[in-house]
């Protein structure tokens, strides 16, 4: 499942590409028919991420009315297609025939997108958008996210932390790499108690996460690495070498082994030697 970076990156991506324009909408596959009616013809605004989740807002048909929304969850397969309709010199590019089974197709004036498998794409009004935000946690990447919501709800907790970092209403946007790396890069055991965590811990542990998800955003891909995280030179590394600890053998700090077990549904990988069960 994508993790929060990628969201955040598509949003700024469908917004460089649409924003402003007026778009066409249909659902090629039949199973967004009344959704698209609702959207069609109609100007796209601007794109809200939070987490895992987007919405596309659409301008109201008269001044007075609510602007009209489109969320998207996309879940495990969902999978978006950004067409161009010029090419490099500005010359009209013909828009390819869907291809599988395409949810929504949204056709501005010098771009389009299709949306193949999502887990939710369905209209919301601003008040319908705001319930689904208020279950979500704290998204490191929005300029409103509150660190210290977070904490007053990290301090009491008796969950471990590695089954609350994948926890999206506590969370937002955190998926399994940055779990992993994030506490390994904090030094921290996945099964230590959240409350158990002291304020310079939880501090360091968002400031990570908050860092990894920038870089995410930057660079379209995951990189986790401490030159990565203090700012330095990243380069081009590999899938695996830009990861610390994450479907890794071992640990790039010590060399000792990283350990792999389920913790919240998910495998996740640490190295026992670096990541202390002891609080500090
Ligand atoms: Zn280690």
């Amino acid at each position: 499942m994508p993790e929060g970076h990628t969201i955040h990156r598509l949003a700024r991506d469908h917004t460089k590409a649409l924003a402003g324009q007026k778009i066409e909408a249909s659902s090629p596959q039949g199973r967004f028919t009344d959704g698209a009616e609702r959207i069609d013809d109609r100007r796209l605004e601007r794109i809200d991420a939070w987490g895992k989740h987007l919405c596309y807002w659409f301008e109201p048909k008269r001044k007075r009315d609510e602007p009209v929304g489109m969320h998207i969850h996309l879940g495990l397969y969902g999978k978006f297609r950004l067409h161009r309709l010029t090419d490099r010199d500005g010359n009209p590019k013909e828009l390819p025939e869907p291809r599988g089974a395409v949810r929504v197709r949204i056709v501005g004036e010098t771009a389009a997108f299709d949306l193949n498998g999502p887990n939710t794409c369905e209209i919301v009004t601003p008040d319908s958008w705001q319930t689904i935000t208020e279950r979500l946690g704290e998204d490191p990447l929005r300029a409103d996210c509150d660190a210290e919501r977070l904490w007053k709800r990290v301090s009491t907790s008796r969950a471990e932390i590695g089954s609350m970092l994948l926890n999206q209403s506590v969370f937002a946007g955190v998926g399994n790499i940055f779990r992993c790396d994030s506490l390994h890069a904090c030094a921290i055991h996945p099964e230590r108690e959240a409350r158990s965590l002291s304020r310079d811990e939880f501090d360091q542990l968002w400031q990570t996460i908050a860092v990894m998800l920038k870089i995410g955003v930057k660079r379209n891909r995951i990189i986790t690495t401490d030159a990565a995280l203090k700012g330095g030179k990243i380069g081009r590394p590999s899938r695996s070498e830009a990861l610390r600890v994450y479907k890794k053998d071992c640990c790039p700090t010590c060399d000792g082994p990283i350990t792999s077990w389920e913790q919240a549904g998910r495998a996740v990988f640490a190295c026992e030697a670096c990541q202390s069960k002891d609080p500090d």
